[in-house]
């Protein structure tokens, strides 16, 4: 194993200009270097808790609903007292405000965890509604669940409730949006009317998209890119490098993860780690035409001195590599018109 060749000093944080990526418009497309292992990774790791009174016996039927349907290990650990979520209270509604969980649920999670959904007896809001079933965080994957208004003297019926909304919740946690489709657990459903007449299952688009989105879960490094992202997002650098570097030493990560490091860091600012990732990223894989187009966005982000003349060098690069990638080609001319 080599060791890290970029450095990781600490940056103040700045705003990110929005000329990363999409101002680009980068194609989604993977390069080669960017395909999942052919050998089978472990699935990734699905961690079920209570908050307050739950009864355990939810939380396992949660991690079976999973089980059945998502290609995902899990996990129900011990439980945790209302407490956790005190601060998150709402007095004069009487209820947790969800997001505010969500954040402390965040901060209290398990490290091993690459999914985390937590189910609560508390009634739980979000601002502009009366109350939701739950909640969950896309890029953080965690959930908070309710089951105070799932409450049936018919134990199957409950048991159907609860599985639609694990089943939603996590499918949240796997990246995936509402879905306006009558068959498809993604669906909105506002009521426990609605709840009840609603699928347990995802529709075939949905069940697919679960699928791929597992299998790249299932990629080295995913679980502190994950966390990297969320200390970012939370202006925490410093942890967030101490990840990235305990990966990269670790050898746990593949090039499309170390990649979307870099995205992450100079979408949160940290221009001279996101160049040193990249740089290390294109010298560890020459033929990685996404790692070369991002260095040199991030080095025309930065552009000190003879930073420009570098990124166009990485811009051409990845366009011996991709010669048909049109919106490098255009960027990579008007930036060398500017320069002269
Ligand atoms: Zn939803
Ligand atoms: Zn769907």
């Amino acid at each position: 194993m080599s060791r890290p060749r970029f450095s990781l000093g600490g940056l103040l944080w700045a705003t990110f200009a929005a000329i990363a990526l999409c101002g680009l418009g980068v194609p989604a497309v993977a390069d080669a270097d960017d395909s999942v292992s052919s050998a089978e990774p472990r699935p990734p790791l699905v961690v079920v808790r209570t908050v307050g009174a739950v009864s355990d016996a939810d939380a396992r039927l949660a991690c079976r609903a999973l089980l059945a349907q998502l290609q995902v290990r899990c996990e129900v650990r011990a439980g945790r007292p209302t407490d956790v979520l005190a601060s998150a209270f709402d007095a004069r509604r009487a209820q947790i405000d969800a997001r505010k969980g969500l954040e402390l649920l965040f901060r209290d999670r398990a490290a091993d965890a690459l999914i985390e959904i937590d189910l609560t007896g508390a009634d739980i809001f979000e601002d502009g509604k009366p109350f939701v079933f739950g909640l969950a965080s896309l890029s953080d994957r965690i959930a908070i669940i309710s089951t105070a208004r799932l409450q049936s003297s018919d134990e199957s019926l409950y048991a159907d409730r609860l599985t639609k909304l694990v089943m939603h919740e996590a499918g949240h946690t796997f990246g995936l949006h509402h879905h306006a489709q009558d068959d498809c657990v993604m669906r909105r459903d506002p009521s426990v009317v609605s709840l009840d007449d609603a699928p347990t299952t995802p529709c075939r688009r949905c069940r697919t998209k679960l699928h791929r989105r597992a299998r790249t879960l299932a990629r080295p490094g995913q679980l502190a890119l994950d966390r990297a992202r969320g200390l970012l997002v939370r202006r925490d650098p410093d942890t967030a490098r101490q990840l990235l570097l305990g990966t990269v030493w670790a050898g746990e990560y593949s090039s499309a993860v170390l990649h979307e490091f870099g995205i992450a860091f100079h979408k949160s600012g940290q221009l001279d780690d996101a160049i040193g990732i990249l740089q290390f990223l294109v010298e560890e894989s020459p033929n990685h035409a996404r790692g070369h187009v991002s260095l040199g966005v991030a080095l025309q982000a930065r552009g000190d001195s003879g930073d420009r003349a570098k990124a166009i060098a990485h811009f051409k690069r990845a366009l011996e590599l991709r010669p048909e990638w049109t919106t490098v080609a255009t960027h990579l001319a008007a930036l060398e018109r500017r320069t002269g």
